[in-house]
């Protein structure tokens, strides 16, 4: 069975460029339910540990280097089927790639600085929220 929650970034790019409201908005708007929000900032090797499933991979480095670089926007949402919903929502890893109407066609500028993170399963889904605030689901 699929969840009902999911964990998103609104990254330094978007962040920088002042597009945090309008991409809640498009959260709020497409029936996603803020649980949790935090304006933060992560230290390089915080962005190493997020990003530890691609250590391996050519883009590692520069993408660790970008994610640490300024402010983002860590949420909690909660849809139904929730990490399909918000992935389609979000559109391809790179915008040129992603579909009318989706935050990264409309937010993004390149495959690395595309505007926003989404988690890929239920289970990243749980260790990524976990990642930034514990007891998330409190209420
Ligand atoms: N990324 C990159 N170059 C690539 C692929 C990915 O810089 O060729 C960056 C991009 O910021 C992406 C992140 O690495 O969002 C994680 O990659 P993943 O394949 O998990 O894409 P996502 O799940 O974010 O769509
Ligand atoms: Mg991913």
């Amino acid at each position: 069975m699929s969840g009902n929650t999911t964990f998103t970034m609104i990254k330094p790019d978007a962040f920088e460029a002042g597009f945090t409201g309008a991409i809640l908005q498009k959260f709020i708007e497409n029936g996603f339910k803020i649980k949790a929000l935090k304006l933060t900032q992560l230290r390089k090797e915080d962005a190493e540990a997020f990003y530890a499933v691609h250590s391996e991979r050519p883009f590692f480095n520069s993408l660790v280097a970008f994610m640490s670089s300024g402010p983002i926007v860590a949420a909690v949402l909660e849809k139904e089927n929730a990490v399909d919903n918000f992935r389609k929502l979000i559109g391809s890893t790179n915008p040129a790639d992603a579909a009318e109407g989706t935050v990264r066609k409309l937010f993004a500028a390149s495959i690395e600085r595309n505007a926003v993170h989404g988690s890929d399963s239920d289970e990243n889904a749980v260790i990524e929220s976990g990642f930034f605030f514990t007891h998330f689901d409190r209420h």
